[in-house]
């Protein structure tokens, strides 16, 4: 028998209200330790790219111990470069729970997260994340975000990627009409 009992036992509301639900594993397992959620996105990223045609990153979404989804690396597969593990792994927890608020989940990665991911985390509203290498060691294995966050600490000016500002006001209008609208959606 399935315990996952479809889309309408998924949203948060109901979730919050049911303790018990488990929103993806589909059994009523105890929640998972942090550790043990940590250990299943390095095995992902141990799997997943043992073939080599994937970069060895893995990502958990959990919520209250329980898993709600995983990602890993798609980039080359996936001809996506913003499909790393963690933003693999948010599109699906947000797909699997119907909302773009992932308020109340944490997430799992087997590396620090480069700062594509980490701004996406806060946009989801992860609460916390816990990492296994740092980017110190993706950098040794030849993933050098390190790059980027040194790019980020930079002035606009003096970064590899140019940044040309125009055209300011024509652009304000765009949130000047967007601000007028009562029917805007706020997230
Ligand atoms: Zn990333």
């Amino acid at each position: 028998m399935s315990v996952f009992c479809g889309p309408r036992e998924t949203k948060p509301r109901q979730a919050a209200r049911r303790p018990g639900l488990i929103l993806a594993t589909g059994n009523r397992q105890a929640p998972m330790t942090d550790a043990d959620l940590l250990r299943m996105a390095i095995r992902l990223a141990e799997r997943k790219s043992r073939d080599g045609s994937r970069g060895p990153f893995g990502a958990v979404i959990a919520r209250g111990g329980r898993v709600v989804s995983a990602g890993w690396n798609r980039v080359v597969e996936g001809r996506d470069p913003s499909a790393h593990a963690e933003i693999v792994a948010i599109r699906r927890a947000c797909r699997r729970l119907r909302t773009h608020s992932l308020a109340g989940c944490d997430i799992y990665c087997s590396c620090e997260p480069c700062p594509m991911c980490l701004a996406a985390i806060y946009w989801a509203r992860i609460g916390a994340v816990h990492f296994a290498c740092t980017a110190a060691d993706a950098a040794a294995a030849g993933f050098d975000d390190v790059r980027i966050r040194r790019q980020l600490r930079m002035p606009r000016g003096r970064r590899s990627v140019r940044a040309m500002q125009a055209l300011r006001r024509e652009g304000r209008a765009v949130f000047a009409q967007w601000r007028a609208n009562p029917r805007r959606a706020m997230y």
